[in-house]
């Protein structure tokens, strides 16, 4: 495929995706020399260390309507980041048609979750989605039978998605 046909295809498929900025695939993006803290912060970006690397959070406050607001100032890590499913498509090993099915069924597990996560009382929505699974463990927990059910789904269902994310999209680690 052209980088021409290429950058069109990558368009569609990351508008109708939108996981490696929405929380969904990462707690952050390390922050690189190259990228300027002050201009980010005025754009909205925060960085903070996190496993002793500095990262811009993630939700990423700059990804608004499936789109990244400042995407001509991205950071160095946006810039260089293709998940497997668009490299797939850049190589030509799958078609577009077929990335965006891999897409449709991660959104769909992805939206399970953040459902479950609500049922059970979890209303922070800025906060990555692994996070927010982590602290509806943590104790004291809701011993009713209806929360102990719900917590078993989320389980399945958190692990259905990390599953897919793994195989499907990671590329490597210190995203
Ligand atoms: S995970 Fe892949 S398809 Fe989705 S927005 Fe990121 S680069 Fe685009
Ligand atoms: S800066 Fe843009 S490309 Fe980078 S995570 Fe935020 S929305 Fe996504």
């Amino acid at each position: 495929m052209n980088d021409s046909a290429f950058s069109e295809s990558a368009a569609r498929l990351c508008s109708a995706c939108g996981m490696c900025c929405n929380g969904v695939l990462f707690h952050g993006m390390a922050v690189q020399p190259e990228d300027s803290l002050r201009a980010l912060a005025a754009k909205g970006l925060r960085a903070r260390r996190r496993d002793g690397e500095l990262q811009f959070q993630q939700p990423c406050p700059a990804h608004e309507g499936n789109c990244c607001r400042i995407y001509t100032e991205r950071p160095q890590r946006c810039r260089a980041f293709d998940c497997r499913q668009l490299l797939a498509v850049s190589a030509g090993q799958i078609t577009e048609a077929q990335a965006m099915e891999k897409i449709q069924e991660a959104r769909k597990r992805s939206d399970r979750v953040r459902e479950l996560l609500e049922m059970l009382g979890d209303d922070r929505t800025k906060r990555p989605l692994a996070t927010r699974c982590a602290g509806v463990f943590t104790p004291p927990l809701d011993p009713s039978p209806q929360a102990e059910a719900l917590r078993a789904e989320l389980r399945r269902a958190m692990t259905a998605l990390e599953e897919m994310l793994a195989k499907e999209f990671r590329t490597g680690p210190g995203q």
